[in-house]
């Protein structure tokens, strides 16, 4: 676990209670925010992967790493952070890469994801950390995760084994 500053924890318990009110409102419990250096919030957005409104590209860091580029000029966005209720996938890694963002602050890490979900059809998770994917990258990305992990993963429970 890492061990995050007091700014790191109060945006990362928001993120946190974003995925809980998602799956109140019937989507995959995810969430993510776009903070800039002094704590001003870019964007957000849930989870939106569920027919028929979303579709499985719209997990919350993509959405929220797209819209924080139309609020912030790029050398903003370098210093800005990404917090996310669960560790990016590879799609939404590439996303924060390509949108100029930071840093990454993540609660599950996506092991951890792996078995809350398993297979499940709606979301079967990936099995490679962010960390991975940014490495292989022109730009240095900050990541600091998991932290968090219980609060986050109460989000989750009951919700993959559930039928729909
Ligand atoms: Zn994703």
């Amino acid at each position: 676990m890492t061990t995050l500053s007091p700014e790191d924890t109060h945006f990362l318990q928001i993120v946190i209670r974003m995925s809980l009110e998602a799956r109140q409102a019937g989507k995959h419990p995810f969430a993510a925010i776009v903070v800039d250096a002094s704590g001003v919030l870019l964007a957000q957005a849930i989870n939106d992967a569920l027919p028929p409104d979303g579709d499985p590209t719209r997990h919350a860091e993509l959405i929220a790493a797209g819209r924080a580029t139309h609020a912030a000029a790029r050398e903003q966005l370098a210093d800005a952070t990404l917090y996310t209720s669960a560790e990016p996938c590879a799609m939404c890694a590439g996303a924060i890469y390509w949108c100029g963002i930071g840093r990454v602050v993540y609660a599950l890490s996506e092991t951890r994801l792996l078995t809350l979900t398993g297979n499940h059809p709606e979301n079967p998770t990936l099995a490679l950390p962010c960390r991975d994917v940014f490495a292989r990258g022109q730009r240095r990305i900050a990541v600091a995760g998991p932290a968090l992990e219980d609060d986050a993963a109460a989000a989750h429970h009951g919700f993959w084994s559930a039928p729909r």
